[in-house]
């Protein structure tokens, strides 16, 4: 226990549905922060006193206006795919599962209005049922929740079209609880809403999101491989062919992940279905395009002297459990880890005119192997690169590369060896809210809004670095 009072809470509010087993705390408290050793090494042992699950807002309002009375931290979690360590509670207190809240309040022409304990998938599969979809999701989309994708995440699945869930017109709006004696629900509009985006739950509970959708499509789903020829490397000529896909206006598409050797080979390595798709030696090309495009991607595919090795209905995909979607974004890095336990990730994003040259430099610098002609394994940077959209509409390049882990200080070598050739790198291995995607310092709108529904400093305690700001 923290120290906090939580041991009188199951006795005030008895009907609420508690969990107090130590084992199943621990497993409730842990994320997917076991992918950098820092965090793994700093959140050891770090868990909840207690967690709860609220049937419903009401139950939920009680538990905070509860917590709020007695200062016990609370903790909100979705479905634990965080890769940051974010929903493992620091200072103890309350693990609030989120999954009993997971109702959609409404959807009217291109707009929903959901919970924030519904998962994704579900959530999708309702909005199809209207013939939309959603904008964007991540890879985890099957257990993930709305509350976790817009505290925790950034973006994904759809990304190369509408940009990351931040760019503005995809989320319209929020309701967040106060943490208070008496908790109010205050409701936030458009850029407002985005105050409590991807701060780890630090700066206000978010009971219920409001979502621009897209019309629903048909989607298909190939893999191209490109392997090496004597002009050129497969994944050179997978770069390019990315470049020109994401850039084709009559091409709708839902995700374009390149992959350089060894990645493919590590997920044949996981999973043998992928063997006939990924043939030895080759870079590949993962693409979810509009049915309609089949044609014009194969005939792109050739030009760049790339070969469809797979294609599938990506509805049919998921219902099989083999689909490209988990094969992208942290999918790769996970994929990855398990074959090779030895590394870790990293998050950088590229310059819009110059995301190509930027992704050959790193991977010239850091992606070759150990000696002339040696095995890609021996590599010390893998390379996994997504094109997407930015925040304000260019295309770039994001990626997730997997360096082996030679401790701290070679890690900050190489993340300075990116930032020294213009990429930016969102380090993932901070347990700081202000220390990864907002490079330091919490943007005054966020800490407005923590000032405004978290008085007490009560929510995901010891996430910010700097808190109370100075005046
Ligand atoms: C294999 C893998 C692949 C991934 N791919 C992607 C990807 O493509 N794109 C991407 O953006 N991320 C990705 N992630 C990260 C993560 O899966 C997503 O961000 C996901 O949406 C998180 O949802 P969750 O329900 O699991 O949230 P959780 O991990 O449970 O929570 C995330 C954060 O949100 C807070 N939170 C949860 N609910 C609420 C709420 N109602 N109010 C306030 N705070 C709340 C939690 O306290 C925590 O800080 C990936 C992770 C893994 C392990």
């Amino acid at each position: 226990m923290s120290g906090h009072d939580t041991a009188a809470l199951p006795a005030a509010l008895p009907a609420l549905d508690w969990t107090t087993d130590a084992e199943r705390l621990a497993v409730l408290s842990r994320d997917f922060s076991w992918f950098s050793p820092i965090l793994k090494r700093e959140l050891q042992g770090k868990r909840a006193d207690l967690a709860v699950r609220p049937r419903d807002q009401a139950e939920l309002k009680q538990l905070v206006g509860e917590c709020a009375r007695r200062r016990i931290p609370l903790t909100m979690r979705g479905a634990a795919t965080g890769n940051y360590g974010q929903c493992t509670p620091l200072q103890g207190g309350v693990l609030v599962d989120m999954a009993g809240l997971n109702r959609v309040v409404w959807q009217r022409g291109g707009v929903v209005r959901a919970e924030a304990g519904i998962r994704l998938a579900e959530l999708e599969r309702r909005v199809r049922e209207q013939g939309c979809e959603l904008r964007v999701l991540p890879s985890t989309f099957r257990v993930a929740t709305l509350g976790g994708l817009f505290a925790g995440g950034f973006g994904g699945v759809g990304s190369i079209t509408y940009g990351p869930l931040a760019a503005p017109g995809n989320v319209l709006g929020a309701a967040a609880l106060s943490v208070q004696p008496e908790p109010q629900t205050v409701e936030l509009r458009g850029a407002d809403a985005l105050a409590l985006h991807h701060n780890w739950g630090t700066t206000g509970l978010v009971l219920e999101l409001e979502l621009a959708l897209a019309p629903a499509q048909a989607w298909l789903e190939l893999v191209v491989a490109f392997a090496d020829d004597a002009a050129r490397t497969g994944f050179d000529a997978a770069l390019d062919f990315g470049d020109a896909l994401a850039l084709a206006p009559g091409l709708p598409k839902r995700n374009l992940a390149v992959l350089a050797e060894p990645l493919p080979r590590f997920i044949v390595q996981g999973g043998a279905k992928w063997a006939a798709a990924f043939p030895s030696g080759s870079a590949v090309a993962l693409v979810v395009v509009a049915e309609s495009g089949q044609g014009a991607v194969a005939e792109l595919a050739a030009r760049f002297g790339g070969r469809v090795t797979h294609q599938a209905d990506s509805a049919e995909a998921q219902r099989r459990n083999a689909t490209v979607l988990e094969l992208c974004w942290n999918h790769s890095t996970l994929h990855a880890l398990k074959a090779d336990p030895g590394r870790t990730y990293l998050q950088c994003s590229f310059t819009p005119g110059q995301h190509l040259e930027q992704v050959r430099a790193v991977h010239r610098r850091f992606g070759q192997p150990a000696s002339p002609g040696g095995s890609p394994d021996s590599a010390e940077v893998l390379m996994h690169v997504e094109f997407i959209r930015s925040l304000d509409g260019p295309l770039i390049c994001t990626a997730l590369p997997l360096p082996r882990y030679q401790g701290e200080q070679r890690l900050q070598e190489i993340i300075d060896g990116y930032r020294a050739l213009g990429v930016r790198v969102n380090n993932p291995h901070h347990r700081h809210v202000e220390d990864g995607r907002f490079g330091g310092t919490l943007p005054a709108a966020a800490a407005a809004a923590k000032r405004r529904l978290d008085p007490f400093c009560l929510l995901n305690p010891g996430k910010l670095r700097v808190w109370p700001l100075p005046e």
